[in-house]
C-alpha cells in the first residue's frame, strides 16, 4: 500500500525525509490550504503535515475521509482540533523536541540583549547619535539565574548560562532532584527564585497552574536589578503588571517572545514599556529547528503509519 501524506504552511520539506525517502509514502505539498489543489490531495490524504497557519478544524477533518493522522511541525495545537480527531480515530502527533535549542539560544540572547540594551544601542545610533554612557549594562558572570520551569528548554538555557559563569536556581515542582543535580542547578521554591535571581526567565506550559505566574505580586519580589525573559508562552507574564514595573522602576528591564495576544496589538501597554526587549515569536524560527521539528514529526508519522504503533501521539490515551 502507499500511504499519500499532505503537506502545507511551509513545512521544511528539507526535514521530511523519514517519509520521503521511502516510496511506500507518497507526499505532496500544497502550500495554500485554502486552494483548490489543497481540497482535492486532502481528499485522498492519509497524514497531514501542518504548521501553525491552517486550521486543522472538523470541517476539514470530517473531510478528509481517509485521514489517519495529522501532524504538527512545531509544539502547539492551538490550530488543530484534537478532539475533532480523536472522535473520527485520527491520531495527533506534535514534535515538541525540535525546536528545543533555537528556543534556548534565543532565551540567552534576549538575556544579552536586555542586559546589554543592544536593541537600543542600535536603534540610537541608526539615529545618528553616539551615546556611550546611556548603554552601560550588567555582566552575566557571577549573576544569579532563577528558571521557573527547568523543561527540556530551559535544562539547556541552565547549560548555556552556567557556561557564562552563573549559578542557577529553579523552580519546577515536577523536575527531580536527580535531573536537577544532572544539571548542576539548585531545586528552590519559587520566592526564593524571585528574591534572588538577577535574571528570571520562564519555560512553563501554559496552564492554570501558570497563567499569570509572573504578575503584580512576583515582579514586587523581584530585586530592582532584576530582568525579566519569557520566551515560553504569552499569558505567563501579565503584561499591565510588567509594563507598570518597567514604568516605576521596580525591576532593571525585561525581553519577551510571545505575548497574551499574537500579533501583539498596536495598543499594547509593552509598547512604549522602557528597558524591554521584543520580538514577534521567534523561538522556532531557526533552519535548525524548521527542519528539527519536520523530520520529528515525519518520523512519528512514518511509524503509526507502517506500524499502527500510535503511542507517540497526543492524543493516544483517549484513541483507546
Ligand atoms: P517542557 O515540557 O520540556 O518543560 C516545561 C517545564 O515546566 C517542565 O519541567 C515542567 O515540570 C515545568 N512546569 C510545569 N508547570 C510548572 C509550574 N507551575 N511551575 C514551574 N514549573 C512548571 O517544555 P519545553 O519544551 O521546555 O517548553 C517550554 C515552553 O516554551 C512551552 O510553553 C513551549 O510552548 C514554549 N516554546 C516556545 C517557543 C517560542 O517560539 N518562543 C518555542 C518552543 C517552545
Amino acid at each position: 500500500m502507499t500511504f499519500r501524506v499532505l503537506v502545507t504552511d511551509e513545512v521544511a520539506l528539507s526535514g521530511l525525509t523519514p517519509l520521503t525517502g521511502d516510496d511506500v509514502f507518497r507526499v505532496s505539498s500544497v502550500d495554500d490550504s485554502a486552494s483548490d489543489d489543497f481540497a482535492v490531495e486532502l481528499n485522498a490524504a492519509h497524514a497531514l503535515i501542518v504548521r501553525s497557519a491552517t486550521k486543522v478544524d472538523r470541517d476539514l477533518i470530517d473531510g478528509a475521509v481517509d485521514l489517519r493522522a495529522i501532524g504538527r511541525a512545531g509544539v502547539g495545537l492551538d490550530n488543530v482540533d484534537v478532539g475533532a480527531a480523536t472522535e473520527r480515530g485520527v491520531a495527533v502527533f506534535n514534535a515538541p523536541g525540535g525546536n528545543t535549542i533555537a528556543a534556548a539560544e534565543l532565551t540567552v540572547g534576549l538575556m544579552l540583549s536586555a542586559a546589554r540594551g543592544i536593541p537600543a544601542a542600535d536603534r540610537s545610533l541608526r539615529e545618528k547619535r553616539w551615546k556611550r554612557t546611556s548603554f552601560r549594562g550588567v555582566e552575566l558572570k557571577g549573576r544569579t539565574l532563577g528558571l521557573i520551569g527547568a523543561g527540556r528548554i530551559g535544562g539547556e538555557v541552565a547549560i548555556r548560562c552556567q557556561a557564562f559563569g552563573m549559578d542557577v536556581v529553579v523552580y519546577d515542582p515536577y523536575l527531580t532532584e536527580e535531573r536537577a543535580t544532572e544539571l548542576g542547578v539548585v531545586l528552590v521554591e519559587m520566592d526564593e527564585v524571585l528574591a534572588r535571581a538577577d535574571f528570571v526567565s520562564i519555560h512553563v506550559p501554559l496552564n492554570d497552574e501558570t497563567r499569570g505566574i509572573c504578575g503584580a505580586e512576583a515582579l514586587s519580589r523581584m530585586k530592582t536589578g532584576a530582568y525579566v525573559v519569557n520566551a515560553s508562552r504569552g499569558g505567563v507574564v501579565d503584561e499591565v503588571a510588567l509594563a507598570k514595573a518597567l514604568h516605576d522602576g521596580e525591576i532593571a528591564g525585561a525581553a519577551l517572545d510571545v505575548y497574551e495576544t499574537e500579533p501583539l496589538p498596536d495598543d499594547s501597554p509593552l509598547r512604549d514599556a522602557p528597558n524591554l526587549v521584543l520580538t514577534p515569536h521567534l523561538g522556532a524560527s531557526t533552519v535548525e529547528a524548521q527542519e528539527g521539528v519536520a523530520t520529528e514529526v515525519a518520523e512519528k508519522i512514518r511509524v503509526f503509519l507502517t506500524s499502527g504503533d500510535r503511542s507517540a501521539a497526543v492524543n493516544a490515551a483517549d484513541l483507546g
